[in-house]
């Protein structure tokens, strides 16, 4: 496996495989890697391409009140596990190389950013957009895997494809839970076991909202109340957002009808939690 850390070096380690007839698979991480990520590199090896892991804490994702210099960072183990799933290139950039001197150009989305995390995280998906449509460049995929864990990042980043008209498919994989359903997360090694318990109740209102709707609950504001009730056995729980959307267009749906994306957010001291699952309905 090999480490390029300068874009050069990427553009140098895929020519060969590219011209060789080979398609390229890219994945996306921010590090820390756990078993969620582990998911989408599988994926990358099962297309029997060359497969990128890029590795790299985008500042511009993070607004200065929120955790950039605090995020977990574990290179070293990070390259075992690329290593042990049969990646073939880990891309691991400098600031400088990512944001070169003088740097100013953004991608800015569209509405599609402006509800669920939007609110909460100004200037997120900007810094998103732009280090996915900058890695894209780079690496020239062929297919790209991105986590349903985030799933309003990763509808915006299928309309960014489809607007900048990028040569790439965008495959989005499930949500890999722990044993007990909470969804993994870098952040979850901030968690003191308190904390980790607390967690739980997140999937669980979530879990609570998809039984109502599939027992044939017809308010979404009832829902809604049933998840704050759950989140609520924990005071000390703050909630950003607790939402059923549409999956597609992200806007909240006035009552149960077809397939929903149930979606929140939640902060347990320091740590911003999030997570959501899909429910389908029959339309009545
Ligand atoms: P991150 O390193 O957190 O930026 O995540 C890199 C990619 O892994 C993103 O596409 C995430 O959606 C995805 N991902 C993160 N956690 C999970 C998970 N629990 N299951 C599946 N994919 C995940």
């Amino acid at each position: 496996m090999e480490i390029a850390r300068t874009v050069d070096d990427v553009r140098t380690a895929v020519r060969g495989p590219r011209s060789r007839g080979k398609n390229i698979s890219l994945v996306p991480t921010m590090g820390a890697l756990h078993v969620g990520h582990l998911s989408l590199l599988e994926a990358a090896r099962k297309t029997g391409g060359f497969s990128v892991v890029s590795i790299y804490v985008n500042p511009t994702q993070f607004a200065p009140s929120e955790d950039y210099q605090q995020y977990p960072r574990s290179f070293d183990p990070d390259c075992d596990a690329c290593r042990n799933m049969g990646v073939d290139l880990v891309f691991a950039p400098s600031d400088t190389e990512i944001y070169p001197p003088g740097d100013q150009t953004r991608v800015r989305p569209g509405p599609l950013a402006d509800g669920l995390c939007g609110p909460f995280r100004t200037g997120h998906f900007e810094g998103v957009c732009t280090i996915v449509a900058k890695l894209f460049n780079i690496v020239g995929p062929d297919i790209a895997f991105f986590g349903q864990k985030d799933a309003q990042q990763a509808v915006i980043i299928q309309r960014m494809v489809e607007d900048l008209r990028l040569p790439v498919r965008v495959e989005v994989r499930p949500t890999v839970r722990e044993p007990d359903g909470l969804a993994m997360s870098s952040r979850n090694v901030r968690l003191s076991p308190d904390e980790r318990k607390q967690a739980l109740t997140l999937y669980g209102a979530l879990c609570a909202a998809q039984d109502r709707l599939q027992s044939g609950e017809r308010s979404i504001g009832r829902t809604v109340a049933a998840m704050r009730t759950v989140i609520a056995a924990y005071p000390e729980i703050k909630v950003d957002y607790l939402s059923i959307v549409d999956p597609a267009t992200l806007q909240s749906v006035s009552e149960p009808a077809g397939k929903m994306l149930i979606a929140g957010a939640i902060r347990i001291g320091q740590t911003r939690l999030i997570d959501n699952i899909i429910v389908e309905v029959e339309r009545s």
